[in-house]
């Protein structure tokens, strides 16, 4: 299983909009696409329809040790399942603060489920909390989205630092391996030089042996879509809500550099179906 949790402790840079539609294409490409809400806010489950009732088992509970991952997971879709999030989960942060091993708890939950998808993404909320620190605890990767602002780079610092010490106490195999340029605003000046300052930044890392060494931005830029803002208020993924869209399209080939299918060497989209 291929772990990804996308994070940036800024909000409305495009995380949620990213893990969702990054999910759905990933699952269209027939891959099992596991999506798991981290964010008490619960856009992502929102997003793709799931609504938890107060009170019902949503991934606080899994947290708090009263359910398992099992009990708690949705199917969302064709080979896509989500772990939703509700409200009540912002009250975790306080409430594993005294537990001993509190970063561990969403690993241990993960264990059982190895072999049940191909790929495991996760939606963080916009903090380096406790939350977080679960999400980094498990996965392999981190994907980054940022958008081109002339602030894009500021307090990413403490973000790396956070993830370089989550790989040296307790998850050496944890990478910051991708950023995603979102809400990409093409053919304006700032977009453009933003775009070039992050490719400089994420070069420098390249020789330093460092948890974001391995990072590459990716050539698709997820321009700025009115279709992936009004998507979420209709329950859909940007694949269903409107597939000729540009959101549809930049997010496809979001995932096909993901899986390493080269962006030049693209083939329609039937014909490559029964491969996955
Ligand atoms: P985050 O999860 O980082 O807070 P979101 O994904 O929720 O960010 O995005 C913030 C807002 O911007 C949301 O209203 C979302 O619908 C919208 N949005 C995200 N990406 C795009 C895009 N490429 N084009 C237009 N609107 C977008
Ligand atoms: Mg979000």
């Amino acid at each position: 299983m291929r772990s990804i949790a996308i994070l940036n402790q800024k909000g409305g840079v495009g995380k949620t909009t990213t893990a969702v539609n990054l999910a759905s294409a990933i699952a269209r490409m027939g891959h099992r696409v596991c999506l798991l809400d981290l964010d008490p806010q619960a856009h992502a489950s929102l997003h793709l329809g799931i609504g938890v009732a107060t009170g019902s088992e949503s991934i606080y509970q899994v947290l708090m040790g009263e359910a398992t991952l099992a009990e708690v997971c949705q199917p969302a879709g064709e080979n896509l399942w989500c772990v939703p999030a509700h409200l009540d989960l912002a009250a975790a942060e306080m409430e594993l603060a005294g537990e001993v091993g509190r970063e561990m708890i969403l690993r241990d939950a993960l264990e059982a489920h190895e072999q049940e998808y191909d790929f495991l993404i996760i939606d963080c909320p916009p903090s380096l909390g406790v939350l977080t620190l679960n999400a980094l605890a498990c996965v392999g990767e981190v994907f980054l989205p940022l958008q081109p602002h002339f602030l894009a780079l500021h307090g990413l610092s403490k973000l790396l630092r956070t993830v370089d010490i989550v790989s040296k106490r307790i998850n050496p195999t944890l990478r910051l391996t991708g950023v995603v340029l979102c809400l990409f605003e093409s053919g304006t000046r700032l977009a453009g030089e933003v775009a070039g300052d992050v490719h400089e930044f994420f070069s420098k890392g390249t020789s330093a042996g460092n948890t974001w060494s391995e990072a590459e931005v990716f050539q698709t830029r997820i321009r700025r879509n009115i279709r992936l803002a009004e998507a979420p208020s209709f329950g859909q993924s940007i694949f269903e809500y409107d597939p000729h869209s540009n959101g549809a399209e930049d997010y496809a080939n979001l995932a096909r550099e993901v899986m390493g299918i080269s962006l030049a060497s693209e083939e329609p989209e039937d014909s490559t179906a029964e491969t996955a």
